[in-house]
């Protein structure tokens, strides 16, 4: 039986361990610093879910980047609202001519990925490419693409390393699933 854990009032079980998540972000990284090499690049990452895997990542690229942070909001409990709120936006002259990776901890319907996008695009940075934990492809409602994916998933509620369950469980150092849709 999978241990589960109790986050409020839902439980999760076991998805993916810190040591798939370890080896992935290594790789990633590796390929990252091979994309880049003698490139200005500024990664942005999208908070909070993203907080732990840009940490983790970041170690794992073997260049000298620049590292800044904006936050959208979507969520509400288990649920997507379907609109995109930006709380804390991007400083322009820290964006125009870098080359920019965003990381996010998930791309599910791709509507806080597409209104972030369109806020980059004004900006003028020299390119722009997605970096994304999770992907849930048959949740995506508008078509980006990621290209740089740790995992993709089926379209279930995760919760841990930096992903919350109405602002609990990010802390939870591995990646869990809702257990009644597991
Ligand atoms: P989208 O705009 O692509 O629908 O959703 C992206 C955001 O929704 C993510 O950055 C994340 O905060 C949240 N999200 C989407 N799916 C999940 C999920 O399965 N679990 C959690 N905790 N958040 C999710």
């Amino acid at each position: 039986m999978a241990k589960v854990t109790k986050v409020l009032d839902k439980e999760f079980v076991p998805f993916i361990s810190k040591e798939e998540i370890a080896k992935r972000n290594q790789e990633i990284g590796q390929q990252i610093t091979k994309d880049y090499e003698g490139k200005d690049v500024l990664m942005v990452s999208v908070l909070n879910g993203s907080f732990m895997f840009t940490s983790d990542l970041a170690k794992e690229i073997d260049l000298e980047i620049d590292i800044s942070f904006v936050k959208y909001s979507s969520y509400q409990g288990t649920e997507s609202t379907g609109k995109v709120k930006q709380l804390i936006g991007f400083n322009e002259a820290d964006v125009r001519g870098k080359h920019v990776i965003i990381v996010e901890d998930i791309v599910d319907t791709g509507r806080t990925m597409k209104a972030l996008l369109k806020d980059l695009e004004e900006m003028k940075p020299a390119s722009v490419k997605v970096c994304a934990l999770l992907y849930k492809p048959e949740a995506l409602k508008i078509p980006i693409t990621i290209d740089y994916v740790g995992f993709e998933i089926d379209p279930r509620f995760v919760v841990g390393y930096g992903l919350d369950y109405d602002h609990f469980g990010r802390n939870i150092p591995e990646i869990l699933v809702l257990k009644d849709k597991a």
